[in-house]
This record gives C-alpha cells, sequence and structure tokens, in this order.
C-alpha cells in the first residue's frame, strides 16, 4: 500500500510542543549561523517615478538560503530574529552589504540614487543606532543622501523621544525616513505630525484591490500632500493601478509590474541601461 500513499497524501505529524520548540531551536540556530558567517544576502528591488520616467532608487531586502533547505521567507525570518535577539547584528549585516555595493556603484560611475533599508523597531532601541548608520556611511564615505530607512508604525508605540530624536539626527545627515506598509498599523494618526519622517509607502494590500480600495488610497495620498510629506506606492503589478495612482497624483511605485526584488549584480546591469530600460 505504499504506493497509494505517493504525493496526493498528506502525512500529519503530531507534533508536540517539545517537537515544535526543537524546530524553532534549530531555526534560531541556523539563522545565527548565517548572520555571524556571511549566510544573508541582499536583494534590491527598484523604484520608479512614472512621471520623470525613471528609476528613483531601490529598496534592499533580506534574503536567506538555509542550509539544506532553500530560501526562507523573510516574512518568517525576520520575526524569530526580533524574537532571537538576532535582528540587530542582522540588519547590521544587511546594511553593511547595502553600502558596500552603493559604493562600489559609484566607483563604476553609476548614478547612484537612493536606497532604503527596513529597520526594525527593535533597532530603534539600540541606543547607538543613529551613531552606527554615521560611522558606517563615514566608513564608506557615503552621504546620508544615498539612503532611506523604512519604519513601521509600531516605532511611534513606545520610548517616542528616544526614537524621534534618532529619526531627526539621522535626516540631519540626509537620510530620509519612510512609513512602510502606511494604513495597516494600529498606531494613531497624530504621530504624524509628531514624528520626523518623510514619506509614506502606501501598503501592498490597499495597491492589490485598487479599485475597491479607491478612496482610501487617494485619502492617504491627499493626507501625505497636506503633512508635506512624500507618498509611494508598494506592490503595484498592473497598468490598471498605475493609472488610477497617477490620477491622485502618486508617482512613486514600487513592485512587480517594473521587476520584482533581484540581485545586486542584476540590479547594477539595470543601472547600466536606465535608457534603454525605461525608454
Ligand atoms: P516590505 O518592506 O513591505 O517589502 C515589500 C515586500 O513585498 C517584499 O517581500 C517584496 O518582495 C514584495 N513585493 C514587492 N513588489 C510586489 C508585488 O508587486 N507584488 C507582491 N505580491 N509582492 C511584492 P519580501 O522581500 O518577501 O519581504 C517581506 C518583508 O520582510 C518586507 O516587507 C519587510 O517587512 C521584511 N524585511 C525584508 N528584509 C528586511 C530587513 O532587512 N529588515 C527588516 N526589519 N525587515 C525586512
Ligand atoms: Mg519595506
Ligand atoms: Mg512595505
Ligand atoms: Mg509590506
Amino acid at each position: 500500500k505504499a504506493k497509494q500513499n505517493g504525493s496526493n497524501t498528506y502525512c500529519f505529524f503530531d507534533r508536540g510542543l517539545a517537537d515544535q520548540s526543537l524546530y524553532k531551536f534549530e531555526l534560531e540556530n541556523d539563522l545565527r549561523n548565517s548572520v555571524q558567517n556571511g549566510g544573508l544576502m541582499v536583494y534590491y528591488q527598484p523604484k520608479y517615478d512614472v512621471e520623470k520616467r525613471r528609476i528613483i532608487g531601490a529598496e534592499a531586502l533580506a534574503r536567506w538560503n538555509r542550509k539544506g533547505q532553500g530560501a526562507v521567507p523573510p516574512d518568517v525570518f525576520i520575526p524569530v530574529a526580533e524574537e532571537a535577539n538576532l535582528i540587530v547584528p542582522l540588519e547590521r549585516v544587511i546594511i553593511e552589504k547595502v553600502f558596500g555595493d552603493i559604493a562600489a556603484w559609484k566607483r563604476r560611475g553609476l548614478e547612484t540614487m537612493r536606497t532604503s533599508i527596513n529597520i526594525s523597531t527593535i533597532h530603534f532601541y539600540q541606543d547607538d543606532f543613529f551613531k552606527y548608520m554615521k560611522d558606517s556611511l563615514k566608513r564608506h564615505s557615503l552621504k546620508g543622501e544615498f539612503i532611506e530607512i523604512e519604519v513601521t508604525e509600531s516605532i511611534m508605540i513606545k520610548n517616542e523621544r528616544l526614537i524621534n530624536e534618532q529619526l531627526q539626527a539621522l535626516r540631519k545627515i540626509g537620510v530620509e525616513v519612510s512609513i512602510d506598509d502606511f494604513g495597516t498599523g494600529y498606531s494613531s494618526l497624530s504621530y504624524l505630525s509628531k514624528m520626523s519622517v518623510d514619506r509614506l509607502k502606501i501598503d501592498r494590500s490597499f495597491i492589490e484591490k485598487s479599485h475597491e480600495n479607491s478612496e482610501i488610497i487617494s485619502t492617504i495620498i491627499s493626507m501625505a500632500n497636506n503633512l508635506k510629506l512624500k507618498v509611494i506606492a508598494e506592490g503595484v503589478e498592473t497598468e490598471g493601478q498605475i493609472e488610477l495612482l497617477k490620477a491622485f497624483g502618486c508617482n512613486e511605485m514600487q513592485g512587480y509590474y517594473y521587476s520584482p526584488p533581484i540581485p545586486a549584480k542584476e540590479f547594477e546591469k539595470i543601472l547600466e541601461n536606465e535608457e534603454a530600460v525605461f525608454a
């Protein structure tokens, strides 16, 4: 009967608590190992300005190939890193790689634009975060103008003053601050006038069903305009979405329509052929 137990049959493991914690333990261990031994990668997803018809930058996204198991998505390993006290070293590995890549592009004479890096709220509780960023930029001879950080609304929940001071210090050296996944958090809107930010990034869930959500999208865009904030849409996949966003005055876009996240080498090729790509 073994044959009938083929690919159509599901096996239900009775995974007890002990098994689950062993699984988690191994996952954490493998991740720690990769953080310490160069096992993480960065992919870049271009961002476009549809009005200027050009690339305006990219978002750096962490990638992890777990030994023997293939790619683990960041939605899985980032929360693990946050729980296991690994998020600060992990993000510093990513920051180091991104700065290194930008410095290399600059040396090759490629037009260097702003690259954004996702920063966990937990990283902000590390009070040397600003100093780390400033020193790393200096080490790579980069100006803050090359960098943007993407934070989520959860950053507004506690330690407001400490966090705002770090955001202000970063913006003072030219780094831009964007609120990622905007519209999905639970924080009150009043933080927007108090916190030092540059841009709202409209969450992919709104863009996905852009016609259903057109009032929400247009409201976020006008709110950004009223607050003198920039605005970008993530998860853009169709021409219909682009038309709708353009009609509401949002010109910055990112999504599979333009490009998925790609390895640094491929992104470099896009930079080299920017005119051709966007003609
Ligand atoms: P995010 O920062 O909101 O990044 C956007 C996610 O949407 C990325 O998933 C990207 O690949 C995906 N995406 C982009 N365009 C499209 C599209 O048109 N359609 C669809 N369906 N998806 C699109 P990814 O790379 O799997 O990352 C997931 C999340 O993991 C990120 O969401 C971010 O919150 C987190 N993450 C990734 N790298 C880091 C990191 O270095 N630090 C922190 N704290 N979080 C990270
Ligand atoms: Mg992001
Ligand atoms: Mg996002
Ligand atoms: Mg998102």
